[in-house]
Parts: C-alpha cells; structure tokens; sequence
C-alpha cells in the first residue's frame, strides 16, 4: 500500500500507539471469529479523534469501515483495506431524567442493564443482544417484539466527511434490521433512549424470561452471527431451512446449527469461504424446496 507508513504514524499521532494495529486478523475481533487481515485497525478515544481519523482517510483517499461488536458481519479472508474503526473506548452511559444516553461503542447490553438498575424499562427486548449501541440503531435490532426504533428519541452522527449532525427517530427511517444509516454510512457517536419509570422486580423478570428463551432456543456455545436471514413474509427462515433437511450440514468448519436452523455456526476453524459456500447452499435449497428467496440480515464485506 502506498503512504503506508506515513498513514500509520499519523494514525498513531491521532489515536495513540496502542489504539493502532497493522495487518491485524478480523477474526480476532468479530464474534463468529472469521474475518481477513486489516491494513489498519483504530480505536479512537474521543469524538475529536473519529473526526481526525475520518479527515485523514479523506486526504488519502482511503477505504473505509466502519465495525461495532461484529456480531452481524462476515468479513471476506482476503481482509479489508484502508481503515477499520472500532468504538469500544466510546462506552458512556448515563441517565437524565428518564432518558439514557449512551455513547455508540457501549455494548446494547450493558444498557439495557444500566437501564435496569435505573428502574427504567423499555430496554428489556435489548439484554441478549451482542451487538454495541451504533450497530443497534443502523440494525434497528430488535427480539421478542421490542425494537430500538420503540425506544430512540434522537442520535449524535459524524457524516464520513467528518460533519456532526443530530438526527430524530423519525428521520432514522428504521425499519426491520434497516436504518438510512445503511445508506448514508454515517457514524453514530451518541444515542439517547427515552424510557419510562419502572418497576425493578417487572424488569430484571422480563429480562430473566427472555434469557432463558435465548439460551434454551441459540446455539450461543458456538460462534456465529445470529440470525443469518430476515425473516422472509409470512414465513420463518429457520423453520423453512428446517424443513429443507439442512440441519447439520455445511462446508468446511460451517455448519447449519442442529439446535436453531437460522444459525450457521463456526464449528471449526470456518473460514469466510466456507461461511459464505454454507449461505449460498441453505440460499439455493430454500429456494428450491419452497419458491422462498432468502434475504441476508448479516453483512458480507471485504475482499475474497
Ligand atoms: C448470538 C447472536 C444473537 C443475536 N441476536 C440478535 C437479536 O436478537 N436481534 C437483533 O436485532 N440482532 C441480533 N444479533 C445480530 C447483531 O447482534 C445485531 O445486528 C447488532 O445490532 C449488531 O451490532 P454490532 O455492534 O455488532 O455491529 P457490527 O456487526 O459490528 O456491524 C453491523 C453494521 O452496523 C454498522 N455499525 C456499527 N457501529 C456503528 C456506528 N457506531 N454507527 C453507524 N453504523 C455502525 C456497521 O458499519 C455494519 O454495517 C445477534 C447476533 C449474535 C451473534
């Protein structure tokens, strides 16, 4: 890559020494453990940072990507080139009144039980997903009929030149696992969440039943990316992949999940070849068995 020690010392100028990793492997950073090398992975610290690292992408005219917790993306094993951003350090949250704000790398998790022991409620549908708070809002992630976009009252976004912007949960365009952020690639830094008073006891009760449904139901002992498919109309991925027979098959070290269809796990060491061969296969099958055309939820990037 050409600059490419230049781009690494000015990165390291912006963000840190230990904020900046060269050629780091993405498997070491997405929950399904899959994932080529990046050229350059940064976490920025602050604000000020994501908005010099995206001035400096700009003047080299670099890639860019932009990842939260990496539970819902597959990257290629050729890797990603230019930047990979990653907001973990932004991991604020707080109450005012009865909102709670948070910054985008908080895990969705962690609110949802910060919001708990507020004795807010609101946030219940949120406390078994993986994902940080940025990715739930461009996600609009939802479980057990409550979605992000029931509870937004507004976001703080970067654009990817670099400009702030407030944007109002209407102007979000959420929709099932979409947002205008898909489009616009712009980055959330800040998201307040307008909850109601609540009752502790209701709450942390709501929030143990859907534990336990998760857990009985999602092979969570094995790495993956949740639910690979939307939910196609008027179906349900996992029982049409069920009835396909595809229960336990794969390639490689990927294979549909024995205890929930709509879950392909890395079994083994899979690599993004064999993750994606598996897609295509339960894709075709699907499609043939049943006339069904199976939409990806999980996002494929990177270079083959
Ligand atoms: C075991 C398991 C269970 C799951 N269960 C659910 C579930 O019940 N409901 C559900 O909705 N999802 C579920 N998921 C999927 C996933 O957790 C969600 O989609 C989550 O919202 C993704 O967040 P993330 O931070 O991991 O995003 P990533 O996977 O890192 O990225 C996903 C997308 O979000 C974008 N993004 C990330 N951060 C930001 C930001 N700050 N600003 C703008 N864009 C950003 C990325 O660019 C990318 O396009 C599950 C996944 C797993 C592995």
């Amino acid at each position: 890559m050409e600059h490419a020690e230049q781009i690494y010392q000015r990165l390291v100028e912006i963000c840190g020494e230990r904020n900046v990793l060269r050629d780091e492997p993405m498997k070491n950073h997405t929950l399904v453990r899959i994932g080529g090398k990046a050229d350059f992975l940064v976490w920025p610290e602050t604000y000020e940072q994501v908005i010099e690292v995206l001035r400096l992408k700009e003047e080299y005219g670099l890639p860019f990507t932009l990842l939260g917790n990496g539970s819902n993306v597959i990257i290629r094993d050729g890797g990603l080139r230019g930047i990979v951003m990653q907001l973990k350090h932004l991991n604020r949250i707080w109450r005012e009144g009865n909102n709670v704000i948070a910054q985008s790398g908080a895990d969705i998790k962690a609110v949802s039980r910060f919001a708990l022991e507020q004795h807010l409620t609101g946030l219940e549908f949120a406390c078994g997903i993986p994902g940080s708070v940025g990715g739930a809002i461009m996600m609009n992630a939802g479980a057990y009929g409550g979605e992000v976009k029931d509870v937004l009252d507004h976001v703080k976004v970067a654009t990817l030149s670099g400009e702030l912007k407030t944007l109002k949960n209407e102007e979000l365009e959420l929709g099932y696992r979409t947002s205008i952020i898909s489009r616009t690639h712009d980055i959330v830094l800040e998201v307040v969440f307008a909850l109601r008073p609540g009752d502790y006891a209701q709450i942390k009760a709501k929030m143990d039943d859907l534990t336990f449904q998760r857990e009985s139901k999602q092979p969570l002992e094995y790495p993956s990316v949740g639910s690979v498919f939307k939910r196609p109309p008027g179906y349900f991925a996992g029982k049409l992949i069920q009835d396909s027979g595809l229960q336990g098959k794969g390639f490689g070290g990927a294979e549909v999940s024995t205890k929930h269809a709509g879950f392909i796990i890395n079994k083994n060491n899979a690599t993004a070849a064999d993750y994606i061969a598996t897609i295509e296969m339960v894709r075709k099958t699907v499609k043939e068995k049943f006339g069904v055309d199976l939409e990806l939820e999980v996002k494929i990037i990177g270079e083959e």
